[in-house]
């Protein structure tokens, strides 16, 4: 027998059912979250930027810094939607002018991350946004480079989060952090 899921009318449950979950990557033990299927899904993808981006009009961002790699697509998407510049925070090596760098844990290892030292103007209020909020060590260190900048982290936003590593407790307990999917 023929069985059609019916689209749930809450926005976040259809997302969830996207989201695709690969055991042992990119070690033994990590369920890694592939978000990829709500990236490719063009109503999901329209979706999560609207839901985001309504979540994060609040804090008034003036610009978005987005994390390497799937920060970009989340993050351009999003400044694209409320009309906001985006600044990359990517690997090391990758961005070509004068930058700074900070070191970092991952839950799956360790990394360093960098921004362009001219990227953002003092005070500026800047919206952190990521695919995935885990131990909030990536989110952390970004936060430590936007002020090293001397701009102001105004709020996070994450597609979703992993509430038991107790990311939110590494980030700015003073502005918000929106995430759509939390397990
Ligand atoms: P963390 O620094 O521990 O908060 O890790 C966040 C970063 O690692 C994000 O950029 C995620 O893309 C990635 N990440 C960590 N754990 C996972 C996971 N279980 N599934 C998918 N991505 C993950």
């Amino acid at each position: 027998m023929l069985t059609i899921m019916a689209d749930s009318s809450d926005p976040i449950e259809n997302l969830r059912r996207l989201v695709r979950q690969v055991p042992d990557f990119p070690k033994p033990g990590i369920l890694f979250k592939d978000l990829t299927p709500l990236f490719s899904d063009a109503h999901a993808l329209a979706s999560l930027i609207q839901l985001l981006a309504e979540r994060s009009r609040p804090m008034a961002p003036g610009i978005i810094v987005g994390i390497e790699a799937r920060g970009f697509i989340i993050g351009s998407a999003m400044a694209h939607a409320m009309q906001l510049g985006f600044v990359p925070v990517r690997k090391p090596g990758k961005l070509p002018a004068a930058t700074r760098s900070i070191a970092y844990s991952l839950e799956y290892g360790t990394d360093h991350l960098e921004i362009h030292a001219d990227a953002l103007r003092p005070a500026q209020p800047t919206l952190i946004v990521d695919d995935l909020l885990a131990t909030g060590g990536t989110a952390a260190a970004c936060t430590a480079l936007v002020e090293q900048l001397g701009a102001t982290v105004c709020g996070y936003a994450f597609l979703a989060e992993l509430k038991d590593l107790g990311g939110r407790r590494q980030l700015r307990a003073d502005v918000a952090c929106e995430s759509l999917m939390i397990d």
